[in-house]
């Protein structure tokens, strides 16, 4: 995962779409009600981690960047 790049636990993931009301452009949901991350989508890096940080079960995982 590179900086600004999000990924969801499938596994985790319960659908209630909050990831997608935060960045709509950055997360989509399957046919099965899970959520996935778009890659370069362009959403900023302060959405996905509002949208991490606000997903009830904890299924979003940020890279946030930082020192190499
Ligand atoms: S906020 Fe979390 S549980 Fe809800 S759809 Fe997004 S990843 Fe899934």
């Amino acid at each position: 995962m590179t900086a600004g790049q999000a990924q969801v636990d499938s596994r985790v993931c319960v659908g209630t779409a909050m990831c997608r009301s935060i960045a709509p452009e950055a997360f989509v949901l399957d046919d099965t009600g899970r959520a996935s991350f778009v890659p370069g989508a362009g959403a900023s890096l302060a959405d996905l981690i509002e949208a991490a940080e606000n997903c009830p079960v904890q299924a979003i995982a940020v890279d946030e960047g930082g020192p190499e």
